[in-house]
């Protein structure tokens, strides 16, 4: 088990299409450590997901938790097709962006297809909040950062959301594993919004 690097914004590894996984080699050793990295190093950093091509591995496999009870999950060569045009906004940060956060909207129902780390295939269709974790995620082995997709007029840095963002207007709205901060009341990657914020 290792804690790998994780790649900042500017790193062209981060913008690369990642390659798919030959099915071949998802039972050798080899990729089963790199499953047990990826995850280790999600749980170091308190992500609620990571995708390979963040810890410097152009290839298409991505570890998230969708729901706490059914715990941390692998998805390889993952395939997410929106089922609804209706979209939902949250605050998005990412562990290879740190110190951002922005507002993003993304179609609020969508399917996934994927096999799991053994390879056996799999399909789930999502809701809400782990509909748009799966496409934060999924966007990370097209090249694709939240940024590329936020309302840029809602970037901030994080001392400054903190201090003026949405989560002083939210309350005790619930907040949902974020990276790389240390103020407890933060400590989430994506915070919801009401959908007439804005
Ligand atoms: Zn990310």
């Amino acid at each position: 088990m290792a804690i790998l690097k994780v790649a900042q914004m500017g790193h062209p590894v981060l913008r690369r299409v990642a390659d798919p996984i030959d099915p071949d080699i998802i039972n050798t050793p080899g990729f089963q450590q790199f499953c047990d990295d990826l995850l280790e190093t999600m749980d170091d950093y308190d992500g609620a997901g990571l995708a390979a091509p963040q810890v410097h591995h152009s290839i298409r496999v991505a570890v998230l938790t969708l729901e706490d009870d059914r715990g941390p999950e692998f998805f390889v060569n993952p395939v997410v097709t929106p089922l609804t045009d209706e979209t939902e906004r949250y605050y998005e940060g990412c562990l290879s962006v740190e110190g951002l956060r922005a507002a993003v909207d993304r179609p609020c129902r969508v399917r996934l297809e994927a096999l799991d780390r053994f390879g056996v295939p799999k399909g789930y269709e999502l809701e809400g909040f782990p509909a748009i974790v799966v496409q934060h995620e999924m966007d990370h082995l097209d090249g694709i950062l939240f940024v590329d997709r936020c309302d840029t007029s809602t970037l901030a840095f994080l001392p400054e959301y903190k201090r003026y963002g949405p989560l002083d207007e939210l309350g005790d709205e619930p907040s949902l594993d974020l990276s790389d901060l240390e103020d407890e009341d933060l400590e989430t990657e994506f915070v919801p919004l009401p959908q007439d914020v804005d």
